[in-house]
This record gives C-alpha cells, structure tokens and sequence, in this order.
C-alpha cells in the first residue's frame, strides 16, 4: 500500500485525495482505441500539472470526473490507492494499454503517492503485450530501474511530451510542468539507459517547429509524434482545449496556433525535418498508433 500523507497539499493548497477506486483497466474507445490500444490504466483523478490547454476537464463525466475535477482541474488529485491490487486481477497478456489518457501518472502527488512502483512491478510479474506511459514529469527517472526491467518483458514505450522549444512559452501554458531542458535531459538518460522513448510533440503550443523537430531528433532514435491543440473546427465533439489555453492564446497574440490551416503548416514543417533525417513522423492517433504496434 502507498505510503503518503492524505493532508499533505504540494504548497499553494493543493490537496491530494485517496480513494479506493472499483476498477483500474478501462477498455479504450476514441483517440486511443484509433491508435490501437485495448486499455487505459489511470492511477488518479485530476491531474497537478494543471496545463491550461488540457482536453481532459472537457470530457467532465465521460472522463470519470467528478464536478469539483473539471472546475478545479489542476487544483486537487485523488489518488486511487488500491490502483496495484486491482491491476494484479485485471491484467491479461492480449493487452496494449496505455497510461494514461486522463491524468500524467508521474504528476507531482506521485512523488509522495508512489503508486507507480507497485503497478510497475505487477506489470512485470503479469506483462500485457503492450505498457506505454505518456508523461511530461522527471520523476520518471527514479522508476528507471523497474522501468529496464519492463522493457526485458514486455514492448514498452515511453512517450515523453514535448510540447515547445520556447521555455517561456511553455511557463504561459503549463507553468507547473518541467522546463523543457530538464524534460531533454531526461529522455536523453531514459533512451542512455535503453528504453525505448518517442518525443511527443502534443499538443503543439507556440514555437519553432524546425527547432522543435531538431530537439526530438537529437534526444531519441524512434519516430517522432506530433498533434496539434484540438479546436472544434476539426474536431466537432469530444475532448478539446480548455477555455484558460485559448484565453493565454489570446492574451499573447498566439490564436493562429489553433487555426487548422496554420497547424497543417506547422505539421507540415516538423513532418519534413523529420523525414529528411530518415525517421518515421505520425501526426494524431496515426502517429500514437506507433507506440501501440
Ligand atoms: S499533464 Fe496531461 S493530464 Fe496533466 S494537466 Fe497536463 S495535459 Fe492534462
């Protein structure tokens, strides 16, 4: 059982909960089931990231949340404490599961919450056929040991969020994610060690799209993923940007950025670069369904 302090509020009131959840595994529809996986696996509810663009608050019910969630998104986390016993009942060899859609599971309350080297170790006991974790947080690194002992068992894929070149942009959008710098060194150490990392360039938020290729290409040896923020314009329902990235958008002159014809441009921009070096670019869950295969 994790072991943490249910008070404990990360500074700035942000209370983390436990809960005892009734399942761990979700089978996939949408987004995830296009790009091939069977399952998600979501160790919590609400995400301290709290990125402003964040499509997760958007889905309120369909996202498991809970009213307080998608009005205070990034405000408050529930862990699910019994997250490693329910995975040891749920786990079956067919599966390609991704963790997670709905929250980073090495967002910050995981450092006290420790959840991850309980379903780290279950899923070395019983590997699935598939295990990516998609993050943004460094706290990864101090699961690199299970991490390698993973990857003898079963495909895993770390599919690590880069989302701009521009640290000031990225502290307009996501101010409580890591710096971008520290986020290339720790791919740089995950694909040192020989994990197999894919940059995920998603959402996109401002920047230079040659230079942001450039990075994905200098840090990792696989392909190279990029999506552009969801805007109802391409995407009439379902999850999208929430309204505090469009408002940072607006307030920085950066609205284009959710235009479709600006972002095929972009798309187009990275495709190349990344073409040009010889390695495969997917953008949207064609470009996910790499991870998944
Ligand atoms: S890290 Fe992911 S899940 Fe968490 S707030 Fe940011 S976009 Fe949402």
């Amino acid at each position: 059982m994790p072991q943490f302090d249910p008070n404990d509020t990360l500074g700035a009131g942000r209370p983390v909960h436990s809960q005892r959840a009734s399942s761990i595994l979700s089978p996939t529809s949408g987004f995830i089931a296009e790009a091939g996986f069977t399952h998600s696996l979501t160790p919590a509810r609400n995400c301290l990231f709290g990125c402003t663009y964040c499509y997760v608050p958007t889905l309120r019910v369909f996202g498991g949340l809970k009213p307080a969630d998608w009005q205070r998104w990034g405000r408050h986390t529930t862990i699910k404490t019994n997250a490693a016993e329910l995975l040891r009942r749920q786990l079956k060899p067919a599966q390609r599961i991704y963790c997670s859609p709905l929250v980073d599971p090495y967002q910050p309350a995981e450092a006290q919450a420790r959840l991850m080297p309980d379903l780290l170790e279950c899923l070395c006991r019983q590997p699935p056929a598939v295990f990516v974790l998609q993050t943004r947080g460094a706290l990864i690194l101090r699961d690199l040991e299970q991490l390698l002992e993973l990857s003898r068992r079963t495909r895993l894929r770390v599919s690590f969020s880069v989302t701009t070149d521009c640290d000031e942009v990225r502290r307009l959008y996501e101010p409580h994610c890591d710096p971008i710098q520290e986020r290339l060194r720790v791919i740089s150490r995950l694909s040192a060690s020989g994990i197999a990392v894919y940059c995920t360039l998603a959402p996109l938020l401002p920047c230079d799209p040659v230079a942001l290729a450039e990075m994905a290409l200098e840090v990792t040896s696989h392909g190279v993923i990029a999506d552009p923020l969801h805007n109802r314009e391409g995407k009439p329902r379902g999850a999208t940007t929430r309204p505090e990235g469009l408002r940072v958008s607006e307030a920085n002159g950066y609205e284009e950025w959710h235009r479709s014809d600006f972002q095929a441009r972009v798309i187009s921009s990275i495709r190349s670069r990344v073409e040009a070096a010889g390695r495969q670019f997917g953008e949207g869950p064609a470009g996910f369904r790499m991870l998944a295969a």
